[in-house]
């Protein structure tokens, strides 16, 4: 499929709610040129001549994530147009969104190679593990993360196990069994509860952290039951605060971004289901400079040194779930792309010119100074829908939007649709509403006070983000 498969981007006018709050969070900087006519077309001009190439992006995945990516992404003065696949409302306020599947690498490509693409950038782990940043770069278009070999880090628990050791990097021990029957039999003679994990993707559902023995057999077999689940992992209990860290790579040096927590159950209080995440602060105050550069010497580093060795280098976003134990920081999982609310509080707190990061961790060329972190924190609140996690009712009309006038508020869409009478509800987390502040408190009460003011059928979301630190989900 070519070019006329592109659909216009949904402009969002007056009267439809969505787009006052596309605010910059920073007053003093650059208005927000994407809905600024005046500057789409005399920007380019003035910037071709002083910083050089503007640049075309693609951007793959559908989220609150890949809003925020696009809204990044749409600051950097070497931006010059952005197509979404297959998008949301919130990146097609940037550009144009393409309803292709993510799976159609073919169609992707071509896309890529009419519209003079200069730099994919992928949301979502899939098309990481199946291979897409290989394609491009084997076409010469180059992409922002990994390719399939250095995504096996998040693709394969197993694989990761293994560069660990290699690495030395401080992790629980694990056995891994390709039979469930063998890992049943390993379970009742050690008689003691596991943390059971299904080897493959299973986007949030392939771990148990099982309280007694009866749980951990239930788990191995439930998750040998699912496509992930072809190996299986038992895996030591670890006790701590959890923490993401995560960070830009260009396949050798790290640069890390502020670290964040995020609230993976449903209810306040951590109760209630597991989520795809509620809500994440940033960055975390029991995580000070020293720790954070302990954990990328210790935890971070290694592994990036490891996959260069194995002929694999990591390119692109390196995200370490941790635990922080009596014995320092402990790695539970690499991800291998933006976490997911995790994007929406830190990108709010990046300054400097983001497309041309993520352009240089492509080419592998990371500059660190480039980055400059904006002093004070973000609180990102999810409002989901009612059923949510399981099946929730789309179409409910979302009102309030429009009237949130904060220019510390940054609204992020997730499963939104725009309907001529006006913004839907369109899955099963709405909106992340990112409150900024010069402190905890006050980011929190910004995102609280937008998230109370926006109104739809259902709407849920957790009422402590920000204000006891988690601890385990
Ligand atoms: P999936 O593979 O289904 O996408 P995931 O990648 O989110 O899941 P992990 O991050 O490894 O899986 O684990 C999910 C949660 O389980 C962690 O955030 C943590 O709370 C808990 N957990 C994982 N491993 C351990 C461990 N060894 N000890 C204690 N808790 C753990």
């Amino acid at each position: 499929m070519g070019v006329r498969a592109v659909i216009p981007y949904p402009r969002l006018r007056g009267g439809v709610e969505g787009v006052a709050h596309h605010k910059k969070p920073n007053p003093t900087s650059k208005p927000d040129r994407p809905t600024d006519r005046r500057y789409v077309i005399l920007w380019p001009l003035v910037l071709d001549a002083h910083t050089g190439r503007l640049m075309n992006v693609l951007l793959l995945g559908s989220g609150g994530r890949e809003h925020a990516l696009a809204w990044k992404i749409a600051r950097s003065p070497r931006f010059r147009r952005l197509f979404a696949v297959p998008g949301n409302t919130g990146t097609g306020i940037y550009g144009q969104n393409v309803p292709f599947p993510l799976t159609d690498v073919d169609a992707l490509l071509d896309l890529a190679q009419r519209e003079g693409v200069d730099l994919l950038v992928v949301g979502p782990e899939a098309p990481l593990a199946e291979g897409i940043v290989d394609r491009f770069t084997a076409a010469g278009i180059p992409a922002f993360g990994p390719t399939a070999a250095a995504a096996r880090l998040e693709s394969s628990k197993a694989f990761a196990k293994e560069v660990m050791a290699a690495a030395g990097v401080p992790t629980a021990t694990a056995r891994v069994f390709g039979h469930p029957a063998e890992a049943l039999a390993f379970a009742r003679t050690s008689a003691q509860p596991w943390v059971v994990k299904a080897d493959g993707l299973a986007g949030g559902k392939g771990v148990v952290v099982a309280d007694d023995l009866p749980t951990t057999l239930a788990a191995i077999e439930r998750l040998a039951a699912t496509p992930a689940g072809k190996y299986l992992l038992l895996e030591e209990r670890l006790y701590g605060r959890e923490l993401s860290l995560m960070a830009l790579c260009d396949g050798q040096r790290l640069l890390p971004l502020p670290p964040a927590r995020d609230y993976k159950r449903l209810g306040a209080g951590n109760t209630g289901p597991n989520t795809s995440g509620m809500g994440t602060v940033a960055p975390v105050d029991d995580v000070s400079p020293a720790l954070a550069d302990t954990i990328v010497a210790t935890c971070m580093q290694p592994v990036v040194n490891e996959m260069a060795r194995r002929g694999t280098p990591f390119r692109g976003l390196l995200y370490a779930g941790l635990m922080l134990t009596s014995s320092g920081p402990h790695v539970l999982e690499f991800n291998v792309r933006f976490g997911d609310p995790e994007a929406q509080a830190i990108l709010p707190l990046l300054e400097g010119d983001f497309l041309e990061l993520l352009y240089d961790c492509a080419v592998g060329a990371l500059h660190p100074e480039k980055l400059r972190r904006r002093r004070g924190y973000a609180v990102c609140v999810v409002l989901a829908s009612g059923g949510y996690p399981g099946k929730s009712r789309r179409g409910s009309p979302i009102h309030g939007v429009e009237a949130i006038d904060d220019a510390e508020v940054v609204i992020f869409h997730a499963g939104t649709a725009i309907s001529p009478q006006g913004l839907r509800t369109n899955g099963g987390r709405i909106l992340g509403i990112t409150g900024l502040g010069s402190t905890m408190a006050r980011a929190r009460a910004r995102a609280y006070q937008a998230a109370e003011r926006i109104k739809f059928d259902g709407k849920n979301y957790r009422s402590d983000i920000g204000q006891e630190p988690e601890t385990q989900s």
